[in-house]
């Protein structure tokens, strides 16, 4: 999804203390085995607005940004704790998964920046790894935690977030519904082939939410506020039972996304720029789903700020 931060930042004022954090060197190469992209580089943009600009125009975000989220430079060596978790769950989308090697499989998703911000599953068939991502940052966060270090602690935290709001947002466990794909293959000549129909339709939803949620739209913003907050027991197993739930929605809201622009998407590449997605007013049917998958996405991730991040911020020295 694009715009995490408006999601994180919402969820944090509701459930963190309002506390600043030390800002500390990074430490932590020898705990993390992960590959990442080498032309990557773990940035202190504390006060500056999430990258959101990118060479590739397919997936720029820039001209889609708005300033939900006002960032400020950090005051001398302490910065604002919800500026910091919105700021960098936003972070995974910098660069770092791109252009690496991470699976086999990573050409079912479009190389490695969708298998690790993606779970697929079509015809039995599962690739990608963002429930795993969000199990790795987690427990970087805690190790950042345990030696005393809230601002790594808080921003392994923010990127776990990232991966659970990818792992729960529609067209993240499929490109389509398994109907869609077979009517696309029978018209091939006719349609623009199954990676740009399920490019068009991914991208386009992302943009349109994306735009609305920087701009605060009210129904969206709304909905994140109404969330109420999700009990998480073991992570492993519950990030499993969540995905399953927002795959089941995803079908859904593919079946009304698609009614509702299918004559603009299946004919080659077409992204919605951020002047259409501004008018754009899907009917209500597709609103309710959008909430649907709000209440749940946020749900979570106020339920995983209070019971991994919370507790760990009353403890110790700023
Ligand atoms: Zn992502």
């Amino acid at each position: 999804m694009i715009a995490h931060d408006v999601i994180t930042f919402l969820c944090a004022k509701e459930t963190l203390p309002e506390v600043r954090l030390e800002i500390t060197p990074y430490r932590y190469g020898k705990w993390d085995k992960s590959i990442y992209n080498p032309k990557a580089k773990i940035e202190m943009r504390g006060g500056k607005r999430p990258s959101v600009a990118h060479d590739d125009p397919m997936i720029d975000e820039d001209r889609y940004y708005a300033d939900f989220v006002t960032y400020h430079s950090p005051n001398g060596n302490t910065t604002d704790l919800y500026e910091t978790i919105a700021l960098y769950s936003a972070e995974p989308d910098w660069g770092m998964d791109e252009t690496i090697r991470v699976s086999p499989f990573q050409f079912l998703t479009g190389g490695s920046q969708g298998y690790r911000h993606l779970r697929f599953a079509l015809f039995g068939i599962r690739a990608g790894a963002a429930h795993k991502r969000a199990i790795h940052f987690t427990r970087l966060a805690e190790r950042a935690f345990d030696g005393g270090d809230r601002y790594w602690g808080v921003r392994f935290s923010a990127c776990a977030i990232h991966y659970i709001e990818d792992l729960l947002t529609p067209l993240h466990q499929k490109p389509c519904t398994e109907g869609f794909y077979l009517r696309v293959l029978l018209a091939w000549k006719r349609m623009g082939g199954i990676f740009t129909v399920g490019f068009n339709y991914h991208h386009s939803f992302e943009r349109y939410t994306g735009y609305h949620l920087w701009h605060g739209t009210k129904w969206l913003i709304d909905a994140i506020r109404r969330a109420k907050r999700i009990d998480i027991g073991p992570l492993e197993k519950d990030l499993k039972v969540f995905w399953k739930r927002a795959k089941r929605l995803t079908c859904r809201v593919f079946r009304e996304w698609r009614g509702f622009l299918k004559g603009k998407m299946e004919h080659g590449i077409n992204l919605l720029g951020p002047e259409e997605v501004a008018v754009l007013d899907p009917p209500d049917s597709l609103k309710r789903l959008i909430e649907e998958w709000l209440d749940l996405a946020a749900g979570l991730v106020k339920g995983y700020l209070d019971r991994f991040v919370a507790p760990r911020l009353e403890e110790g020295r700023p």
